[in-house]
């Protein structure tokens, strides 16, 4: 799957449109469209890797009261600011 996938449900936690936030990874310090990570879900929650050296850059998990966002592989996430 692509970023897309993970956008969706992080976005409506985070109350904003994550297909077009920008993540910078931590292993080869490129920035990309989160919508262009490969997203898989097979592993415990959703594991987002970078296209590049595929990379681990988010890793969210559900649990019955919480979503726990993992984002030691990121270093940086950046959004367009809200328009007032
Ligand atoms: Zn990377």
């Amino acid at each position: 799957m692509d970023g897309n996938a993970l956008a969706g449900p992080l976005g409506e936690i985070m109350g904003t449109d994550l297909t077009v936030a920008d993540l910078t990874c931590a292993g080869c310090r490129t920035t990309r469209r989160l919508a262009a990570m490969h997203v898989f879900d097979r592993a415990p929650g959703i594991v987002a890797r970078c296209p590049g050296r595929d990379d681990v850059v988010m890793h969210m998990m559900r649990t019955a009261e919480r979503v726990l966002v993992d984002l030691r592989g990121s270093l940086v996430l950046s959004l367009p600011a809200p328009t007032a």
